[in-house]
Order: C-alpha cells, then sequence, then structure tokens
C-alpha cells in the first residue's frame, strides 16, 4: 500500500507555522520541540520537515541529507538536554495502527529526567 501523507496533522500545521510550539532545536530538514502533554520530566518531539508519515516512510524515501540532518538533530536534542552521555532516555518512534500512532507525521519522543520503568506495558 503507498503512504499517503495528510497535510492536515497537526505537526504539518506546526512546520507551516499555523500553530504554536515550544522549539528546541531547528535544522534545515528537522524540528524538535516539547510534547504538549509530556510524560516525562523531558519530553521532546523530533521531526523531519518533510512530508514522511512514520520511521518506515522516512528510511526508504528521504534523501541521505535528511537521514543524516534527522539522525544529528536528535544527539543534538540528547546533548542540549544533558542525558546522553548522562543519566540516559527513552528513544520511541509508533507507527501505524498497532503502534498506536496519534499523528501520522514520523516523530521520536525522547523522554527523559527519570527512570521510565518497563519497555511495554499491555
Ligand atoms: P504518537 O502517539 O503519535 O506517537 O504521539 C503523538 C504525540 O504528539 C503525543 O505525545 C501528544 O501529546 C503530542 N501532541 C499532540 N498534539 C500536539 C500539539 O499540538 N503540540 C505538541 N507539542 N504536541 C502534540
Amino acid at each position: 500500500m503507498p503512504y499517503a501523507y495528510d497535510d492536515q496533522n497537526i505537526f504539518a500545521k506546526i512546520l507551516r507555522g499555523e500553530i504554536p510550539n515550544n522549539t528546541v532545536l531547528e535544522t534545515d530538514h528537522s524540528l524538535a520541540f516539547r510534547d504538549i502533554a509530556p510524560q516525562a520530566p523531558d519530553h521532546v518531539l523530533v521531526i523531519p520537515k518533510g512530508p514522511y508519515m512514520s520511521y518506515d516512510h522516512f528510511a526508504t524515501a528521504a534523501s541521505d541529507a535528511e537521514i543524516v540532518d534527522y539522525t544529528r538533530a536528535v544527539g543534538k536534542v540528547c546533548e542540549m538536554l544533558g542525558v546522553a552521555p548522562g543519566n540516559g532516555f527513552r528513544l520511541i518512534a509508533n507507527a501505524g495502527e498497532h503502534g498506536v500512532q496519534e499523528v501520522p507525521h514520523l516523530h521520536v519522543h525522547i523522554l527523559a529526567g527519570k527512570n521510565m520503568g518497563p519497555m511495554v506495558s499491555v
């Protein structure tokens, strides 16, 4: 099934400046901002600026420049938060229905500032 990006999703609106965000870092191809409903003392979302729905979509369709920029942005945010090296963090990328992805624009969650407990609870 082809990827069908919905440009009305909330993160597309954030990228267009239609909705405010608490920016942590902006690079050529990526934006990092604080989650509106944080589940840890530090809860930052990192998104690519391009129209990618999920990690797999990005990994298969994005340019090398976008992938390098995005990966470096994640590293930079961890450095800015002081969690790596440090007390560590959890990195989560939900995808699709079974991954329980709420917003269909790729984002990784960086969760830090407390022990995040078991990896998965159902
Ligand atoms: P998902 O379940 O798709 O992996 O996570 C989506 C995340 O986006 C949730 O943690 C939710 O709190 C966050 N979120 C939803 N709407 C907004 C918004 O308008 N602004 C920000 N900063 N975060 C949002």
